[in-house]
């Protein structure tokens, strides 16, 4: 292979030998890459033509710093020359893990305390359910091993990941799936109720749930959905998971999703904002109870874990990452421009007839849009196409008759940034009505 390649080298090398992730691959195959990127800055990518588009899902909701901060580099770079990897099995350790536990420990809301490193977001929730099922295992109570998430939920792909996910085409995907997963309804604390006493307390491990749905179409939850969840979880000895892959380390205005919501889960599952992206990195953190059960009941050896299970290199990364977040108030960035987002979706809504609904929740946005009015199907892969065409890539939820447009820009965005996407947006929209 060449030393340089133009795009069209590039492109006919990826149709031939890159099976893309969650792709359309006839479409793939017969169009190419769309875009072929080699920079980032900002709020902005650029690809091998030189285009600039605006990254309005800081990539896949986990860019929360924006791109080219050099700082990661350094970061990554520092501690690959001092200690690229060693193992954390067994009694190893390294230092940018353990710094980054008490961080992680530190920042997490009530008393979530220790936490299990994985590589990535479906890694951690695969943990999850594993820690919840062998805890009651420890508890004399291995009848409790059902784990039930929420319609319209994403949770990743690995197979208790999948199985957990209550977006039905995931699961479709694969014909055989793990046992013991049950789906109750994405809003209502009642219905989860039920689904307990249905399927029995005693057989239940684990509830999960995202703080704000993410790859589903930004589903909001109630107000006091989580506290009513929470007691329940207490009441029948369930043990309460959130999944804060997307909502973590910023993302909504607050440091975790589930702040908004006054309560604290049992474990939490992270990846994505832990280091923006920089490096792979995803874990589970315990609360000290959970966690102190383990030490105390856990005689024999704790039989799950990577490889890369806290990667020095990835843990230094995040460690920097999280330094830049708190330095550069990028929470409360987040929360203003999210402010700044909706009021914006909320314009675009009283201008265009199309606009069913909009939502925010920090700077994970939706726009749902009244998919009746159009022969053509969902409208909202058309503004996607349209969107991009004016620089900006955003997403489409077409799933079970959804029909929304989600943006989920970097938490370092500016007012004057915000207002483009704004604009782009409402022009998008303005072109396909
Ligand atoms: N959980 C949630 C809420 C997610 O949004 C994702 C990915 O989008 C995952 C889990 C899976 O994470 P990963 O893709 O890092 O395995």
């Amino acid at each position: 292979i060449a030393n340089e390649l133009t795009y069209q080298e590039l492109a006919e090398l990826d149709k031939k030998h890159f099976m893309h992730p969650t792709s359309p691959i006839q479409q793939q195959q017969e169009n190419g890459p769309a875009y072929i990127f080699t920079k980032g800055d900002g709020i902005y990518l650029e690809d091998v033509h030189g285009k600039k588009v605006i990254d309005g899902m800081s990539s896949l909701w986990n860019v929360n710093i924006g791109h080219g901060r050099k700082e990661l580099g350094i970061a990554a770079m520092e501690q690959m020359n001092k200690l690229a990897f060693s193992s954390s099995f067994a009694t190893f350790s390294n230092e940018p893990a353990i710094r980054l536990a008490a961080k992680i420990a530190e920042v997490t809301p009530g008393d979530l305390n220790a936490t299990f490193f994985t590589s990535g977001g479906s890694e951690a929730n695969d943990t999850a359910y594993k820690l919840a099922r062998h805890y009651w295992i420890l508890k004399g109570q291995p009848e409790k091993k059902k784990i039930i998430s929420r319609i319209k939920s994403y949770h990743g792909v690995a197979m208790g990941a999948t199985s957990a996910t209550g977006l039905k085409p995931f699961r479709d995907f694969t014909n055989s799936l793990a046992p013991d997963f049950y789906h109750t309804d994405n809003f209502s604390a009642k219905a989860f109720e039920e689904a307990v006493i249905s399927e029995g307390p005693d057989t239940i491990a684990a509830f999960i749930a995202e703080p704000v749905q993410g790859a589903g179409g930004v589903h909001i939850a109630p107000e006091e959905y989580f506290k009513n969840v929470r007691n329940i979880c207490d009441k029948y000895n369930i043990l309460f998971i959130t999944d804060e892959v997307i909502t973590g380390f910023g993302r909504t205005g607050k440091y975790f999703g589930i702040e908004h919501y006054g309560v604290a889960p049992d474990l939490m599952c992270f990846a994505k904002g832990v280091t923006s992206g920089y490096a792979q990195l995803g874990g589970v953190v315990l609360s000290e109870k959970i966690y102190e059960d383990f030490k105390r009941l856990s005689t024999g050896t704790l039989l799950h874990g990577y490889t890369y299970s806290g990667h020095p290199m990835a843990c230094a990364v995040a460690l920097k990452n999280i330094e830049i977040i708190e330095n550069e108030n990028l929470i409360e960035n987040a929360k203003n421009m999210g402010a700044e987002m909706l009021k914006g979706f909320r314009w675009i809504q009283g201008e265009r007839e199309i606009v069913k609904n909009v939502r925010a929740l920090g700077l994970m946005g939706a726009i749902e849009l009244n998919s009746q009015q159009s022969a053509a199907g969902p409208l909202a892969p058309l503004i996607v196409n349209e969107a991009a065409k004016q620089g900006l890539i955003c997403r489409s939820v077409v799933f079970d008759k959804m029909d929304i447009l989600v943006l989920a820009p970097p938490l370092s965005i500016n007012k004057q940034e915000i207002d483009r996407l704004v604009e782009i947006i409402h022009h998008a929209i303005y072109q396909i009505e």
